[in-house]
């Protein structure tokens, strides 16, 4: 199948309150072109640079979405363009972001990453650490972010029932969070083999890469 065939075939089932975003790290311009003239416009990446470098050769009407762990000192390459970081893990990277929005004169979306897998090796927040951040004088004085919702990535494994747990976990932390925080109102979870599960879940975001450009070689 042609990454438009699989692009159609995603979109036909997604109910309308989930957006599709197109994980396209790792593949060239080509392959994202192919998805755009398609109709995407949604992109994610997890790695600024090569974030940068295809957003300097795309057509300017894409948003590009962060999905990576995000180091502070490269907040500043994307600063000008990025529609919506999916992975703050502390209130030191949004500070970080608010200060380098703030020199483009623009307010940044961001979610906040929780930790709802089990693995170590997976970033993101407890859900009293969101909460902290939240209520914090600090945050309070960030003007050039907005916390539209939160994310998360399940723990990699074949087993449902576990994925079931916590993404259901992920619903819970965001109703908490959006108690407190009225911006919130995306969920951000589901990938290429869990979107489904996810939309039932609750889901309104799901980051898809290997189901829609076939799966990725990091050998080249
Ligand atoms: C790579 C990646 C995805 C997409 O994974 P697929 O299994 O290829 O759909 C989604 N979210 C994050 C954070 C990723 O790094």
């Amino acid at each position: 199948m042609s990454i438009q065939d699989n692009l159609n075939k995603i979109n036909s089932q997604l109910p309308e309150h989930v957006t599709l975003v197109a994980v396209s790290k790792t593949k060239p311009v080509s392959d994202l072109m192919e998805a755009y003239n398609a109709g995407q416009r949604i992109f994610g990446e997890n790695k600024i640079q090569e974030m940068v470098e295809k957003y300097e050769q795309m057509p300017n009407d894409i948003e590009w979405h962060m999905i990576g762990h995000v180091q502070r000192n490269k907040v500043k390459y994307m600063a000008e363009f990025v529609h919506l970081i999916h992975g703050i893990d502390s209130l030191k990277l949004l500070k970080e972001v608010d200060k380098q929005a703030k020199k483009y004169d623009r307010i940044i979306n961001c979610l906040l990453q929780i930790k709802i897998a089990k693995e170590d090796s997976k970033f993101g927040m407890s859900l009293s650490h969101a909460k902290e951040l939240l209520r914090s004088e600090e945050f309070s004085q960030l003007n050039n972010v907005n916390i539209s919702g939160v994310m998360g990535m399940a723990t990699f494994t074949t087993n449902n029932s576990q994925i079931e747990q916590e993404f259901k976990r992920l619903k819970t932390t965001f109703d908490e969070l959006k108690s407190i925080q009225h911006s919130i109102e995306i969920i951000s979870m589901g990938m290429s083999g869990d979107y489904q599960l996810a939309i039932d879940c609750g889901s309104t975001m799901i980051r898809v890469g290997s189901s829609i450009f076939g799966s990725r070689n990091y050998s080249n």
